[in-house]
């Protein structure tokens, strides 16, 4: 088969990949859902209630939504996605064409600037990766319409000062998103017992959340998730489809056929693992984590952020012809890594298919390598 030749998660080598190996309930209801879709719901109205309930369970249960019911949102096509929708939202309603973001910003908000004729403002960031907040607060102009912060930044895991942004951002009537991409399906769990700021609804100035189920939320792509606060973003952006099956209907999705399979998906994972499912595998991944994090401080290698504030580990490289040697001594040893560049180094992302025991023969690469 074609896919032989492809990398597997369960072999415990793909190092840097935010996506994992889906849940077996998720699979199976992903295969179940191959012919949903959910741009036409008049065919599929108890898929896209399906949706309509894992929005209201993302909103209630991850982001502290005062009133979840009034939640809007969609899963789609991944973080990018979702990125560029809230970016889109923003501009519509403010009229404002400046985006804040921090420099740790993923590349979706480039595309999204660039797509919406929008200008990125980046911000400073402090010692641990996390975005100036007093920064911010100097950047916001007449034509800010948005403020973005990072719940798990794509090359450290960083975790931005949310609840410090949402004053800033209240303060000036600008709108704050939040890109939990990445930590929304583990830091509401993990700050039950590590120091992590909220970040959701229940912070008067966050109008949407990306929050990602095919990263930790263990559902195959493509699902990424946007939820915002109720309809008055996504109003500003909807289309109305008049050909649609039962009557025309409005949507603001970028893609007009979407696919109902992941949201079967998500939908089974809900069900089957629950807020405390999804608890028990945050806390999984981050203590191993920690492992990774003690077994590299015992090899001599520094931590570009220390301690990790979400399960990702960032291993500084001291120059590029060092990533180079390893990316090829990796690849040799048939390790599937993944460099960053600010900061310069390589950066292991502790999935749910990762155990700290199969990471530490590959710190061990790492300490060879460093020691010439
Ligand atoms: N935001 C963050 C913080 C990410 O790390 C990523 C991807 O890694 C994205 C957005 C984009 O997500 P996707 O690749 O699903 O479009």
């Amino acid at each position: 088969m074609i896919l032989q030749r492809d990398s597997d998660y369960s072999d415990g080598t793909v190092l840097g990949s935010m996506c994992t190996e889906p849940h077996p309930v998720a699979a199976e209801a992903f295969v179940a859902g191959l012919h949903v879709n959910l741009g036409d719901p008049y065919l599929f109205p108890n898929a896209y209630r399906a949706e309509r309930e894992c929005i209201g369970w993302l909103a209630e249960t991850l982001l502290d939504h005062p009133a979840p019911e009034e939640a809007e949102g969609s899963i789609v096509s991944g973080g990018t996605e979702a990125n560029i929708l809230a970016a889109y939202a923003a501009r519509e309603v403010t009229g404002g064409r400046e985006i804040i973001v921090p420099a740790t910003r993923h590349f979706s908000f480039e595309k999204a600037a660039r797509m919406l004729r929008m200008k990125l403002v980046e911000a400073p960031l402090r010692s641990d990766y996390t975005v100036d907040v007093d920064a911010v607060q100097d950047l916001i102009s007449r034509d800010t319409a948005l403020i973005v912060g990072i719940v798990g930044t794509t090359e450290t895991g960083s975790v931005d000062d949310i609840e410090a942004l949402s004053d800033v951002a209240e303060d000036h009537g600008v709108p704050l998103h939040v890109d939990a991409a990445f930590g929304g399906f583990t830091a509401p769990f993990l700050r039950e017992e590590y120091p992590l700021p909220r970040f959701g609804f229940d912070l008067e100035a966050v109008v949407s959340v990306t929050v990602d189920p095919h990263k930790m939320g263990l559902v195959p792509p493509p699902a990424g998730g946007i939820v915002f606060r109720d309809d008055e973003f996504p109003k500003a952006i909807e289309v109305y489809a008049p050909y649609l099956s039962g009557g025309g209907a409005s949507q603001y999705t970028i893609t007009g056929t979407r696919p109902g399979a992941p949201v079967l998906a998500l939908y089974a994972n809900i069900l089957e693992l629950g807020e405390e499912g999804y608890r028990r595998i945050a806390f999984r991944c981050y203590e191993e984590t920690l492992k990774v994090a003690e077994k590299a401080r015992e090899l001599g290698l520094e931590l570009a952020v220390d301690p990790p504030h979400l399960n990702l580990v960032n291993i500084r490289l001291p120059d590029r012809g060092t990533a180079e040697r390893l990316l090829r001594e990796s690849e040799r040893e048939g390790w599937k890594i993944s460099v960053s560049t600010k900061p310069l180094g390589v950066r292991i992302v502790m999935m749910p298919h990762l155990d700290a025991e199969t990471v530490s023969r590959f710190l061990e690469l790492v300490a060879r390598v460093l020691g010439g």
